[in-house]
């Protein structure tokens, strides 16, 4: 069962010089409990009573995601990427348990030792990079229990340091061929799994033994529901290694790129160039990772480390999901290389990069209003703004903001309409052959929508009358007039 909170690790409002963390005003309680209308729960954040509907699709995705992205391996390692080849070919030899065991002995990955050792030794890599490279101490938003948890800040440098790395020792010193992560994908496949099933179930043990702030833990009563979602907020090994940043970052995003580049060389060593559509997709994803990287503090004010808790759904997605899903279009290019005319290479470059310019600027438009309390300007004019009370388990009253202007006026989650136009430009640089490449935009659009929907009950809780106000002002969730 679950330990009591450790004193010396609560935390709570330990950082009151954070530029971010809410004022907190406990006159105007009284005030506010008298006025708030909808607080979910004693305390806002992730849902805790759930339904059998509730646990049904976290049981299905952790069951089957797993197949999922080996599936998507095995068409694109021996069916150049078609996703009907092989389920046409084993259902030609009939469904029997023998054709299906052949099929998955002959396909599927398997495990090797350079898989596991390359694994491993890039993530304990990162590790070391994380604890020990310098950078400035960001904060995160106050979490329901109050804390307001400090970050260290280094993830342009660890991404600097890893893929200058990698291209001296690849490219310059000859040490290892740059491929290396292409050739190796299978093996690297199934340490990445080991590892995203081995995190999950150490942080569903952690949550209950040693929890870092127990008093932000959330139960649901289901262990189904709590290992997919997450039980511990922040779990964290010491003051500064902080789970959630650490594996979305680094095992996660700076990995994104770095097997890009490594496609990239395998799709060299195949056809003796690099064709333009590989150079744009390794383009428009180093735009979204690195621009991730110089912008990481305004992460730990986002979905992934303001809300969600720490369970299958961030610790294998960050280890299997992130680095095997979002590249499919580089391994995709590499079975089947592609030459874009000029005319669609400029229009897909367009669309790229007009959506990084909703999202940045939409990103940007919600942190600078929070760092200047709303003394600034959107779009020429002073920012408009819902000023917000919230209060936090310890009992304590915040203040925040709620922008109603600039793309925060147009709808209510506009910077996800700049995402999708990137992941769309991502997807469009494979063409129209086959439709593997596009699961990475269908797969956002079903991401973000859950999410709008995560996020409504969220701010419902936490804001409780402010946000329903908000929601009047700007009726639109994503695409005003459509939904
Ligand atoms: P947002 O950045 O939109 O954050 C939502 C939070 O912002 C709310 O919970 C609320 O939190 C605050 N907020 C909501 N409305 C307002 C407002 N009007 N004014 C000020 N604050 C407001 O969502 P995400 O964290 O999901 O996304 C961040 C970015 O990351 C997006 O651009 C998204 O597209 C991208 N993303 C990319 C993913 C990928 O896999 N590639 C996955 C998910 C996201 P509070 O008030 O508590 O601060």
């Amino acid at each position: 069962m679950a330990k009591d909170i450790k004193p010396e690790l609560r935390q709570r409002n330990a950082t009151s010089s954070n530029n971010y963390s809410s004022s907190v005003t406990n006159d105007s309680k009284t005030n506010f409990n008298e006025n708030k209308l909808a607080q979910v729960g004693k305390t806002w954040g992730r849902a805790r009573d759930v339904s059998f509907a509730d646990i049904l699709p976290p049981f299905f995705i952790m069951l089957l995601c797993p197949y999922l992205v080996i599936y998507f391996w095995t068409s694109c390692t021996h069916y150049d990427c078609s996703i009907t080849t092989p389920i046409l070919l084993l259902s030609e030899k009939g469904f029997t348990i023998d054709t299906i065991a052949d099929f998955i002995f002959e396909n599927f990955p398997k495990p090797t030792v350079e898989g596991f050792l390359l694994y491993f030794g890039w993530l304990f890599f990162q590790g070391f990079l994380y604890s020990i490279l310098p950078g400035k101490i960001g904060f995160g938003q106050t979490t329901p229990a109050g804390h307001t948890l400090p970050y260290i800040v280094n993830g342009t440098l660890a991404w600097i340091v890893t893929h200058g790395l990698f291209v001296a020792l690849s490219l310059g010193l000859n040490l290892f061929p740059a491929s290396i992560i292409h050739d190796n994908w299978g093996g690297l496949l199934i340490a990445a799994n080991v590892q995203g099933y081995l995190l999950s179930f150490f942080s569903y043990w952690k949550a209950h033994f040693y929890p870092t702030f127990a008093d932000d833990r959330k139960f649901s009563g289901s262990w189904i529901y709590d290992i997919f979602w997450g039980i511990e907020f922040n779990p964290r090994f010491g003051k500064y290694f902080d789970f959630k940043l650490f594996f979305n970052g680094r095992p996660g995003i700076v990995a994104w790129t770095l097997i890009n580049f490594s496609f990239a060389a395998a799709q060299y060593n195949n056809i003796g160039y690099v064709t333009n559509s590989m150079i744009l997709l390794n383009w428009l994803h180093f735009l979204y990772v690195i621009d991730f990287f110089i912008n990481e503090d305004w992460y730990l004010r986002t979905i992934d480390i303001a809300h969600d808790h720490f369970g299958f759904y961030l610790s294998w997605g960050d280890c299997v999901w992130l680095p095997f899903m979002y590249t499919l279009q580089s391994h995709y290019l590499v079975r089947n290389p592609i030459d874009l005319s000029w005319e669609y290479f400029s229009l897909v470059f367009f669309i790229g990069h007009f959506g990084y310019y909703v999202f940045r600027a939409t990103n940007w438009q919600k942190d600078v209003v929070r760092r200047t309390n709303g003394d600034c300007l959107i779009w020429g004019k002073k920012a408009k703004v819902i000023r917000t009370k919230f209060e936090t388990s310890d009992g304590k009253i915040h203040e925040s903001l709620l922008l109603l202007s600039g793309f925060w006026g147009v709808s209510r989650h506009f910077n996800y309409v700049g995402d999708l136009l990137i992941s769309l430009a991502m997807c469009l640089t494979c063409g129209f052959a086959h439709l593997l490449p596009y699961f990475y935009v269908i797969y956002m659009t079903i991401l973000l929508v859950a999410r709008i929907n995560r996020d409504h009950h969220r701010c419902l809780g936490k804001y409780g009358k402010y946000w329903e106000e908000y929601c009047r002002a700007v009726p639109y969730k994503l695409i005003p007039f459509v939904f």
